[in-house]
């Protein structure tokens, strides 16, 4: 927030006056985003046999034309889908990696929009009449089937851009050089942890105008690609202030976005990140699907041309130093002796249902000063000591036999462990407030080490006020 009054400060008027030539449609559009929704992908992990007959049912559509264009490495069609017929080739992939797929679901929302027949029309036929789009969704099918970065056998396809031995690297390749294309537009998600600099506000966009050469030089078409960026982050702060980033424009030689931009196409890479409350990146994804058509405008009228390379060089970098949970000041006995400390937790996505679900692992990821980092969720502790959850003394038959007790009263009496004769799938209870273990297990040691998960109570003048178990803090009520 301090950062955002100063660059007021310094830039009084032009800021505002910049904020007005914001496109109004786009700003109506956010608010007639329902309409345009792909509603049969809500979430993440969606696999290639939900995207294929969203793509398939494009072809025969007025303006669009649907290829497979090939096959990866299991056998998985891929498809280029065609739209517009303007001067200005644009191509756009995404989910090069499999596990990154905001941009996929937004395209899928872009499909819908260029379909209809409405108050936008003026927006659709510009963007008909001066560009022609090419789009490849999820170019990494088989990542995406195992919900993971890389392909079938393990190669990053981001790494393959010179030696092109996989088939979706190899096509992508193809396909830029075949259409020779003006732009490129290089889709990706980043980690959820990543900042704007030091600041607490995620990194909700990042962006990069990949460099061609080491010395990071910039030519004409980098330059275009900065300004476009420029556009994109003025549109994205009205509605996420302090949450977008640049990402590390270290040359990287085998990576895809640095040898297009080298092979003459103007390249942007967008990468999405966290944002607070839209774990499936609901949110982000109607941001991007507006924000694709804020980029095909700037191009068709090049509006990017008012904006500065310095615009772009004003967006700070990526920092990683976001966690989920920080719990601040607390009061830790060890051997007799008192630490205050910070106490930090990230939880992993453990898949299941062929990756096609995911319950949470926490585990703390640092502890001691965490002043430098910040929380998705924080919780101020000064005056509460850290106390190690205990096992319930009997064995419950099952979860239910669990469900019928007070939650409350066991926490109150400091049980966060519980055997149970029969225990369930992780996927029926994640987020339950106790850990759940098989009769014979014995009591977890519930240490307050880095790479533990432990389950403990904030306790404060011998009232147990809270508990975290597997990462998630609750409150005892
Ligand atoms: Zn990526």
């Amino acid at each position: 927030m301090g950062k955002l009054l100063l660059y007021i400060l310094f830039w009084g008027l032009p800021v505002f006056s910049c904020l007005a030539q914001s496109p109004s449609w786009a700003d109506d559009l956010i608010n007639r985003y329902d309409r345009y929704r792909e509603n049969a992908i809500s979430d993440r992990r969606f696999k290639h046999a939900e995207l294929e007959p969203q793509l398939l049912a494009l072809a025969g559509k007025p303006g669009f034309e649907v290829r497979e264009r090939g096959r990866s490495i299991e056998g998985r069609p891929i498809y280029l889908v065609r739209y517009g017929s303007g001067p200005v080739k644009v191509l756009l992939w995404s989910q090069m990696h499999g596990d990154e797929s905001t941009a996929t679901m937004a395209l899928l929302d872009l499909f819908n929009f260029l379909q209809a027949d409405d108050e936008f029309n003026g927006i659709r036929s510009l963007i008909r009449e001066q560009l022609s789009l090419y789009f490849i969704p999820m170019l990494n099918p088989d990542g995406a089937e195992k919900y993971q970065r890389r392909n079938a056998i393990d190669i990053d396809i981001n790494r393959d851009a010179l030696r092109l031995q996989t088939p979706e690297g190899a096509l992508l390749k193809k396909i830029r050089d075949e259409v020779d294309a003006d732009w490129g537009f290089n889709l990706h998600d980043q980690s959820r942890y990543n900042a704007v600099g030091l600041t607490p506000g995620e990194a909700t966009f990042s962006f990069l105008a990949p460099a061609f050469d080491p010395a990071k030089s910039i030519n004409e078409n980098r330059e275009n690609a900065m300004q476009l960026i420029a556009v994109l982050n003025r549109w994205l702060q009205q509605y996420i202030p302090g949450q977008v980033a640049r990402f590390d424009d270290t040359f990287e030689p085998r990576a895809f976005g640095d040898n297009m931009q080298r092979w003459g196409t103007r390249t942007i890479l967008i990468e999405c990140g966290g944002l607070d409350q839209d774990p499936e990146k609901q949110k982000i994804r109607k941001l991007h699907f507006v924000l694709f058509l804020v980029a095909f405008e700037a191009i068709a009228r090049e509006s990017y041309e008012t904006l500065s390379v310095r615009d772009y060089e004003n967006l700070d970098y990526n920092d990683r130093h976001l966690i989920d949970l920080v719990i601040r000041d607390a009061r830790l006995v060890e051997n007799g002796k008192s630490y205050i400390v910070d106490i930090g937790f990230n939880r992993n996505e453990s898949p299941y249902n062929s990756s096609r679900n995911f319950y949470y692992n926490g585990f703390i990821t640092d502890m001691g000063d965490l002043s430098t980092s910040h929380g998705y969720d924080e919780l101020f502790a000064s005056g509460y000591t850290i106390e190690p959850g205990k096992l319930y003394p009997s064995v419950l038959s099952s979860l239910s036999s669990l469900k019928q007790k007070n939650f409350a009263d066991l926490h109150r009496q400091g049980y966060t462990d519980v055997r149970l004769q029969n225990v369930p799938n992780r996927s029926e209870y994640d987020q339950l407030p106790f850990r759940l273990l098989k009769s014979t297990a014995k009591a977890p040691k519930n240490a307050i080490r880095v790479g533990e998960n432990p389950s403990f109570f904030l306790v404060k003048d011998g009232r147990r006020a809270y508990v975290v178990v597997n990462g998630f803090l609750y409150k005892i009520e």
